[in-house]
């Protein structure tokens, strides 16, 4: 008898240069019951990555396809690509009991929160834009990424945040914030909201209080 029911969703986004994918990274290192949702994408792998890990890189007409067959949760596209949520392996994680971080940007999170509404939505920040330049600039040196266009990713930026927290669109998006001052507080915060979702009473199963506190 299983305590707890399907797993929770948690979709997370980030302006390029949040920090994002290190803190996501993070927390599927140290939670053995929190699953990535492996998108489907056309962009070209990175040095690294591993296809069906970090993505399944797919090409147009395959992803054009899968879109037409109705097989994403969500889709967009991002920088020129294209990005997707598979349905089928969402719903297989949920319902294998694992609770999944779905790291997308604010139009998926939209079209999630508009067919999927169970999720919790958490955006995160910068500290401020000069931070955000800074960080980009430092990744620029670091790792020469393809297509870090900064003042095209710092526009984003503004666009992106204008469009989960200015309350412009007239419904929110997200239901947490998180600045990304200091790592470990913003691991913490990220730590403490999965938790919360973990011990809410819709998430217990109902047979199981019955058969052992009830009988
Ligand atoms: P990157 O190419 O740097 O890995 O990701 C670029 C952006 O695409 C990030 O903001 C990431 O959150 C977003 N992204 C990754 N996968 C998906 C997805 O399946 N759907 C959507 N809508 N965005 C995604």
């Amino acid at each position: 008898m299983q305590r707890r029911l399907k797993g929770s969703f948690f979709v997370i986004s980030a302006p390029s240069g949040a920090g994002k994918t290190t803190l996501c990274n993070k927390l599927i290192a140290k939670d053995g019951n929190l699953r990535p949702s492996v998108s489907f994408t056309t962009r070209q792998p990175r040095m690294g990555e591993v296809d069906g890990v970090d993505y399944t890189f797919v090409n147009d007409s395959t992803f054009r396809k899968m879109v037409a067959r109705g097989e994403f949760a969500e889709w967009a596209e991002v920088h020129g690509k294209l990005y997707g949520t598979s349905k089928k392996r969402l719903k297989g994680l949920l319902r294998s009991g694992f609770d999944v971080i779905l790291d997308i940007d604010t139009q998926g999170a939209r079209q999630i929160r508009a067919s999927f509404p169970e999720g919790i939505f958490i955006f995160i920040l910068p500290p401020s834009m000069a931070v955000l330049r800074d960080r980009l600039e430092k990744r620029k040196q670091s790792d020469a990424k393809e297509d870090t266009d900064i003042d095209k990713r710092l526009k984003r930026a503004v666009e992106e945040i204008r469009e989960a927290l200015s309350g412009v669109t007239g419904d929110n998006i997200y239901d947490y914030v998180i600045v990304n001052d200091a790592f470990k507080d913003a691991l913490t915060g990220l730590e403490s909201i999965i938790s919360a979702e973990r011990l809410r009473t819709g998430k217990v199963e109902a047979r199981w209080i019955k058969e052992n506190f009830l009988s």
